[in-house]
């Protein structure tokens, strides 16, 4: 008997871990992809004519077709994307699968107001979480039907929404991208979601969404909470009352784990101590002065970089869903300019300072008429109208996307040894941008998601 329970320790010590359970029970026959061209985005090379062998989901040879065809075995399957421009598969940063927010009506607004937009972000919490989690399933596939082949999800998924979704993926139960989940966010009590709550309700609400911590120790337990739930990553949200030492303890004991740190910060004291703690990358970070962005350059810290409302892009998503009266319309238009304005100098700033940047979306809101998917990417490409130019962009969400992720092995270029996510336009995406909105063919671990290229 004992000899039979050590055998299946060693058995379960033996497993990998949930997470890193490699996906396809079908295995994928070698294929061969051709295109006449394909930009690399660390360079900004193009290869042109350009093939890529596929092995078991991953990349085995990029070169010249011929040269590649020389190393495929007989019988390779050939897919000839024609004109096509073949790019490594997207990643979004930041994004929240298990949200889809409906705005309200400014007076709804006031009325409910209820903290950070808590009213919209209440319904979620307190709904069926497997009504949540179908919610995720479908973001999920649209965000891949339009090329993002990886997405970080950090935070909003209930307990353990984005886990599960992420496993599920891996394991070939639904379509999606590859998720790097975040679990619960760590929030302090002073958090802004947090004030209003009925007292004698909101732990038991928050808990569904949130840890909560008020100490180095328990934000240390915190993390360890996380890892229990076999996350990819740890998201903390950083405002004014959290202190180094809190966001320090949880930094050490996910670097401890082997975990990187996404901290939500975008007031100047919220980065310095973002800054201050060792975090690996800072969310939004909208507010950082030249001097915290050469700190962060010196660092190494990731600034990722959000621009889901940039330019009117509320009124974007009001406007199909809400009537908004003729006095708000304006008065949200002239604020539109004004942020517009000061993200574009903010971006300036960025690009002088030096400091590794990446794009997310911060996808969290329904969007009449558009998927999900869609909506991600045209938030990822503001970055370009804010002032990135085109190639960065692109680097933004793919080489560098990567880098901040720790994944630059696995993803983020089309080189062997990478997973097979490719993605493929019919124009030249560096000198117009757009063409990323018009993704023709997406391949994931060399299963082919979509090909609309023969049709174009
Ligand atoms: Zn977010």
């Amino acid at each position: 008997m004992r000899r039979l329970s050590r055998l299946l320790a060693a058995l379960f010590f033996a497993l990998p871990s949930i997470g890193q359970i490699a996906p396809p029970q079908f295995p994928n026959p070698p294929t061969l992809v051709k295109a006449s061209r394909l930009l690399d985005p660390r360079s900004g090379n193009v290869l042109s004519p350009a093939a890529v062998l596929i092995e078991d989901g991953k990349i085995k040879e990029v070169g010249p077709p011929s040269q590649v065809q020389a190393a495929a075995p007989a019988g390779v399957k050939i897919i000839d994307l024609g004109s096509a421009t073949l790019l490594p598969g997207l990643i979004d940063g930041h994004t929240h699968l298990f949200m889809d927010i409906v705005v309200l009506p400014e007076v709804e607004q006031d009325r409910h107001s209820n903290g950070l937009f808590a009213p919209a972000l209440l319904l979620d919490i307190v709904e069926s979480p497997s009504k949540r989690v179908l919610l995720g399933a479908q973001m999920a596939r649209e965000d891949l039907e339009s090329g993002i082949t990886t997405v970080r999800n950090l935070g909003h998924s209930g307990i353990d929404g984005d886990t599960e979704l992420r496993d599920a993926i891996n394991a070939g139960r639904v379509p999606g991208p590859r998720i790097l989940a975040a679990g619960r966010k760590l929030e302090t009590r002073g958090e802004s979601y947090v004030q209003n709550l009925n007292p004698a309700l909101a732990d038991s609400i928050l808990q569904q969404e949130f840890l909560l911590f008020d100490s180095a120790d328990q934000a240390r337990q915190a993390v360890r909470q996380n890892v229990f739930r076999t996350v990819d990553v740890i998201k903390v949200t950083a405002e004014e009352n959290l202190t180094v030492p809190e966001l320090a303890a949880a930094i050490e004991e996910a670097h401890r784990n082997h975990l990187k740190v996404a901290v939500h910060a975008i007031d100047t004291t919220s980065i310095q101590t973002a800054i201050d703690s060792g975090a690996d990358s800072i969310e939004h970070g909208n507010d950082a002065t030249d001097q915290q962005l050469r700190q962060m350059r010196d660092k190494g810290i990731y600034l990722d970089l959000t621009p889901t409302f940039y330019d009117g892009g509320y009124l974007k998503l009001a406007e199909p869903v809400i009537v908004i009266p003729p006095a708000v319309r304006a008065e949200r238009l002239s604020s539109a300019a004004r942020s517009k304005q000061r993200y574009d100098q903010f971006v300036q700033r960025v690009l002088k300072s030096g400091v590794k940047f990446a794009g997310g979306s911060d996808m969290a809101w329904y969007s009449a008429g558009k998927t999900r998917g869609e909506m991600s990417v045209n938030v990822l490409l503001n970055l370009h109208a804010a002032g990135v130019p085109a190639l960065d962009v692109i680097r933004a969400v793919t080489v560098n996307a990567a880098e901040m992720l720790g994944w630059q092995d696995k993803i983020g270029a089309i080189e062997p040894g990478k997973f097979a996510d490719l993605v493929a336009v019919m124009g030249d995406p560096v000198s117009d941008i757009t063409e990323l909105e018009r993704v023709r063919f997406v391949m994931k671990d060399g299963q082919v998601v979509r090909n609309d290229v023969a049709s174009h």
